[in-house]
């Protein structure tokens, strides 16, 4: 299936799509955002956060894993498996807990827990395309499908 694309120019264009899309997510949602290292993926993310009402600071979770937040009933889970391990990491993590029913997860480097991950709804790709990135979004579940019908980007 042909992904949703769009361009972005710039970093502002980049948080402007994270906030867009965050109009249109369901509690229970699973988002995965790849591509290399400084394509933007926690740019993203953090456009995203904001829209939901994540306020202070939103730090990449590169380090520490997962950063959590929660906006009145919503649990909102930030990852980054970029350091992780392996299947046994996951066991030991309990990061399966964290995909429910009223959490919205957004795992950049989601390749890093292949196996391990709950399908996402949303697949996110950021390449560069000259000064600027490219967006790619697929929807892989019906709720997946909805949201962007609701909110092409
Ligand atoms: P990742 O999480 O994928 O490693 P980051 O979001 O941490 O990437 O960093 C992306 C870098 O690229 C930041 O310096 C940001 O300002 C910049 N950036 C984000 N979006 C764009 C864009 N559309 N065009 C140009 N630069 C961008
Ligand atoms: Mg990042």
């Amino acid at each position: 299936d042909t992904p949703t694309v769009c361009f972005l120019p710039d970093e502002a264009a980049t948080l402007a799509a994270g906030a867009a899309l965050a109009g249109c997510l369901q509690p229970g949602m699973v988002l995965t955002l790849q591509g290399d290292l400084g394509a933007g993926k926690t740019t993203f993310s953090r456009g995203l956060l904001r829209a939901l009402g994540v306020t202070g600071r939103i730090k990449s979770p590169s380090y520490s894993l997962v950063e959590p937040y929660v906006v009145s009933n919503l649990y909102l889970y930030h990852f980054d498996f970029y350091r992780f391990e392996d299947a046994e990491e996951w066991q030991e993590s309990g990061f399966r807990e964290y995909f429910h029913a009223d959490s919205i997860c957004l795992v950049e480097w989601p390749e890093k827990a292949a196996g391990s991950l709950p399908e996402p709804d949303l697949a996110l790709r950021l390449n560069w395309s000259g000064e600027g990135r490219e967006l790619q979004v697929r929807a892989l579940s019906p709720a997946g499908a909805a949201c962007l019908n609701r909110f092409p980007l």
